[in-house]
């Protein structure tokens, strides 16, 4: 098991004996240059950021390795293509709590707007001044929901209860969230009209930098954008420029483009290199996390569960209901 944190012990090992798993607990990222560690080992479990590519898929093979246990639920950072001409199966998370990510997407939105982040930092110095903390009542807004699977839909749950209209854009609308009376339109009029666009597909060729100059610039001036999802939605260039125009009012980030160097790990102590990643920290109207959105108590255990449910399933059937296709 790579990239284990101390939240991925406590999550997996109480559930060990019961499955029978004997689990190696590797600390680094997952990488050319650590792949080698799994050998030995007939299951690899992965996470979020670490890197699945060809050569690495490789390396497994030679090493006899059967299966890729995803314990997420996103795959955008494994090469399946690859891991099929090998034989090495794959398996992920397609569901542990959506509510734990709509939840994060929701409070963004409110923190960004009633600049929560800002009003703390202030209070904390002794400055109780309100100049530069009005915000704006969601009720009678208009937000866009890119991608309506489990976790869009789930958000457009909870912001009904905000009384604001919402329109959404998906490549397979639903017809249970339509009856609820979301509206789903092109993209276009999806940008021209949200007053907060919130994003829930998936990272896909499609969907690569679908925020970019272009998308922006169909935008309202002082739109709030959410990204929940994954960093490469974003074009971030275009969405700094969007931010220094004022075209992009409010960003809230919970991933970022080139968070594998950052995200999980504390870096406090060093000097970051990424000059765009610091950048946006510079700005009073971003507010990021680093990809916490998953981290509920009720997804970790889920995924601890499901993850190790996938590996028995593979290893006593040849596959799994979770397993992805290439
Ligand atoms: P899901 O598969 O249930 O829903 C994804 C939706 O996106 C589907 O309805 C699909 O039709 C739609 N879609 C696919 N391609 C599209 C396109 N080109 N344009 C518009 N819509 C498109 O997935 P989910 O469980 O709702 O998760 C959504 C994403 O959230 C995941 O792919 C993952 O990247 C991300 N995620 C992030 C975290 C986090 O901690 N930040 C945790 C879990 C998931």
């Amino acid at each position: 098991m790579f990239s284990t944190k101390a939240w991925v012990h406590q999550a997996f090992e109480p559930l060990a004996e019961r499955f029978g798993a004997e689990i190696t607990w590797l600390e680094p990222r997952l990488g050319l240059e650590t792949a080698s560690l799994a050998a030995g080992h007939e299951v690899v479990c992965a996470f979020v950021n670490d890197q699945l590519d060809a050569a690495v898929l490789e390396k497994f093979a030679s090493l006899g390795v059967k299966l890729l246990a995803m314990r997420c639920a996103g795959f955008n950072n494994v090469d399946l293509k690859t891991a099929a001409r090998l034989g090495i199966g794959v398996v992920r998370v397609p569901a542990y709590s959506p509510y734990a990510v709509a939840e994060h997407a929701l409070g963004m939105m409110l923190c960004l707007n009633r600049r929560y982040h800002r009003s703390w930092a202030r209070l904390k110095e002794g400055n109780f001044s309100l100049d530069g903390l009005l915000g704006f009542d969601m009720r009678g807004k208009t937000v866009g929901i890119i991608g309506t699977g489990r976790i869009g839909q789930v958000l457009c749950g909870m912001l009904k209860g905000f009384e604001v209209k919402i329109l959404a854009y998906d490549k397979f609308p639903s017809a249970a969230l339509t009856e609820t009376g979301v509206e789903y339109v092109e993209l276009q009029r999806l940008y021209e009209e949200s007053d907060i666009v919130s994003l829930h597909c998936p990272l896909t060729q499609e969907t690569y930098h679908i925020i970019n100059e272009y998308s922006l610039a169909a935008m309202k001036k002082g739109v709030m954008i959410i990204n929940t999802s994954r960093g490469p939605l974003i074009d971030t260039d275009a969405v700094i420029e969007g931010l220094k125009a004022g075209k992009v009012g409010y960003l809230g980030l919970d991933v970022y483009e080139e968070e594998k160097d950052l995200f999980f790990e504390d870096l406090s102590d060093q000097v970051i290199q990424d000059d765009v990643f610091v950048r946006l920290l510079a700005f009073p109207n971003v507010l990021m996390t680093a990809h916490q959105a998953f981290f509920t108590k009720e997804a970790v255990d889920n995924i601890a569960e499901t993850t190790l449910e996938n590996i028995r399933e593979f290893l006593e059937t040849g596959t799994s209901k979770n397993r992805v296709a290439s």
